[in-house]
């Protein structure tokens, strides 16, 4: 199948309710930097919370690599910056400050394998069974950046050892897959989610990760920023959840 195939068919995935991700039940959001919980599942946070069901987001990575040879933000005033704008975009959406986790890990360095794998592991595994989790988000292995897969793969091996917890994966970068690329995979099953409601509030939330949005940084010509065509696939009526078998 190729990846224009497979995104069309995410496109076309059953609509579902809150309550078929969740089963109204506690959840917990994996994003691998500072932006992701808001781009992908920023409309689910928010009807969760709206709804007063218990959400926990774990931020995976510090985000400190999306301007690298910025002299006005060498790395720590960035990861600084990042999690204050997380901060805010968590408030935005309804989460408790309490809610949003961090494991501080450098960005583009999330592991897949060995001790701090396991450690990743214990830790989201700790936060799910404290917060009764029973449905766990998280980007999309399909996606073409490695702290996304290495999240994913943390995500798996969580399931794995937690049986009554739900995967379901979100695309990010890989809704910017080159449309000739094969995709060696079966067909996406899951839903899509209708966040027409909270979509305002989904694009707030989006839009406090000014860094990431913006030429606030404009001193490193490597340095990160979302364009309208970058973010078109996030800011639509529907989230895209796709079931996982760990
Ligand atoms: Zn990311």
């Amino acid at each position: 199948m190729l990846a224009s195939d497979y995104l069309d068919a995410v496109r076309r995935l059953p609509i579902g309710t809150l309550g078929d991700l969740t089963g109204g039940q506690p959840c917990v959001v994996l994003s691998p930097h500072p932006d992701d919980e808001s781009l992908g599942a920023g409309g689910l946070i928010a009807c969760a919370c709206a709804a007063g069901q218990r959400t926990e987001v774990v931020l995976i990575t510090d985000g400190g690599a999306s301007h690298p040879k910025s002299p006005s933000y060498p790395r720590q005033r960035l990861i600084e910056l990042r999690r204050a704008e997380l901060e805010q975009a968590a408030a935005l959406l309804g989460l408790p400050p309490d809610h949003v986790h961090r494991l501080g890990l450098p960005d583009t360095q999330a592991p897949t394998k060995g001790p701090p794998f396991d450690a990743a592991v214990d830790a989201i595994a700790a936060i799910c069974v404290h917060a009764a989790a029973k449905s766990l988000l998280v980007t999309w292995d399909g996606d073409p950046h490695c702290d996304h897969q290495a999240t994913a793969r943390i995500a798996e091996a969580v399931c794995r050892r937690h049986k009554e917890i739900t995967l379901w994966a979100y695309p990010i970068w890989g809704w910017h897959l080159d449309p000739a690329e094969p995709l060696n995979r079966p067909a996406p099953e899951g839903l899509r989610l209708d966040i027409s409601a909270q979509q305002a509030r989904k694009r707030a939330a989006i839009d406090a990760h000014v860094s990431q949005m913006t030429d606030l940084i404009d001193d490193d010509p490597d340095g990160f920023r979302f364009t309208d065509q970058t973010l078109a696939p996030f800011v639509g009526r529907y989230e895209y959840y796709l079931k996982v078998t760990p």
